[in-house]
């Protein structure tokens, strides 16, 4: 086997952790959005860690992510949250999870393969991106919903279309029977218990994104990208390091490269803001962020060898804001060529 020169360090007890508090806060039975190979960190890992601690929902996108989950933990359950496709019967035919029905075209095509086989919906209370209209609700009879979901489009701000959904969403359970009833990402159980109904469905949270300012002291870092030394060398004062040359030395500095670039998410907007770290000392990245390599100041960092493992500084919130982007880019951005490592 090859050596992978760079790694996430994923932290088992932070990301059940953060879970435990999510469910704390939400008084409801909390399951894990585990899309996108589990944000990253790999699904399979995540739902084994979060199913010991009494995870019983899970959420991935597709059929094929399903299907990458292979066996799930006894008394687990999955749903496939992009619903039943035009090619998807012969995936859900073999399969034991629900999809989460989003449009009436999928809720025909799941009513004329399956029947009353149980299956969860989703409903538009005003995303306008995925779920059954609200008027077109009476088409939902006859269904055997297990979960009815909503989900949320500004519950990271408090913006008014939280209370409006949810008055859109409470007026949908009242119309449509179904054995729960689920509307809450992370940023919507930081929004309190009207929030919460049945069942609560976190991802950015679990694995370190601060959707709300009420997490800021709770969540946990769960994922750290660390990069291995490839040169250690002194840039003499006048001398310039890396593409457009825009860090120029005022005197001679010790400096090492390391086995990380914008391929593998580690975003060029970083360049100049992000630092490496090495025990508590922080240590600032020089110049632009290559595709593949990054150059960092190391005059405080002690003694650092060819080899060497270097860890990035990557708390989701503040690398997003220096970056501009996103926490879930920053996350879901980390690219395959990291081994993840479970810890
Ligand atoms: C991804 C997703 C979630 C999790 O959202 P976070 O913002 O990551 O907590 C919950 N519900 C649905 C429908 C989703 O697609």
């Amino acid at each position: 086997m090859t050596h992978k020169p760079l790694r996430l360090m994923i932290d088992r007890k932070a990301l059940v952790s953060n879970w435990r508090w999510l469910a704390a806060q939400s008084g409801v039975e909390t399951g894990a959005a585990v899309k996108a190979n589990g944000y990253g960190l790999g699904a399979r890992e995540v739902v084994a860690a979060l199913a010991a601690a009494g995870a019983k929902d899970f959420f991935v996108s597709t059929w094929d992510e399903a299907a990458a989950l292979g066996a799930l933990p006894d008394g687990t359950r999955l749903a496939i949250l992009h619903g039943l496709g035009p090619d998807d019967a012969p995936a859900a035919k073999d399969s034991p999870h629900r999809p989460v029905l989003n449009t009436m075209s999928q809720v025909q095509r799941w009513r004329a393969a399956f029947g009353e086989r149980p299956c969860d919906v989703m409903i538009d209370t005003g995303m306008n991106r995925l779920g059954v209209a609200m008027d077109a609700l009476d088409g939902l009879a006859g269904l055997q919903i297990d979960t009815l979901h909503g989900h949320l489009a500004c519950a990271d701000e408090d913006h008014p279309m939280n209370a409006q959904q949810l008055e859109r969403f409470r007026a949908a359970k009242a119309q449509v029977a179904a054995k729960r009833y689920s509307l809450a990402n992370s940023a919507g159980i930081l929004l309190g218990d009207d929030y919460a109904f049945d069942l609560v469905r976190p991802g950015i949270a679990l694995y370190g994104g601060v959707p709300r300012r009420e997490a800021e002291l709770m969540i946990e870092q769960v994922v750290t990208p660390e990069a291995q030394v490839l040169r250690v060398d002194t840039l003499k004062a006048g001398e310039s390091v890396g593409y457009g040359a825009t860090f120029t030395a005022d005197h001679d500095m010790p400096i090492a490269t390391l086995n990380i670039g914008y391929a593998d998410g580690f975003v060029r907007n970083l360049s100049g803001k992000a630092h490496a770290v090495r025990g508590n000392t922080l240590l600032p990245l020089l110049g632009r962020v290559s595709m593949d390599l990054v150059t960092v100041d190391i005059s405080r960092a002690g003694d650092v060898r060819e080899g060497d493992w270097i860890a990035l500084d990557y708390k989701l919130p503040e690398i997003a804001a220096a970056a501009g982007i996103s926490q879930y880019e920053a996350l879901t951005g980390l690219g395959p060529r990291f081994e993840r490592v479970w810890r």
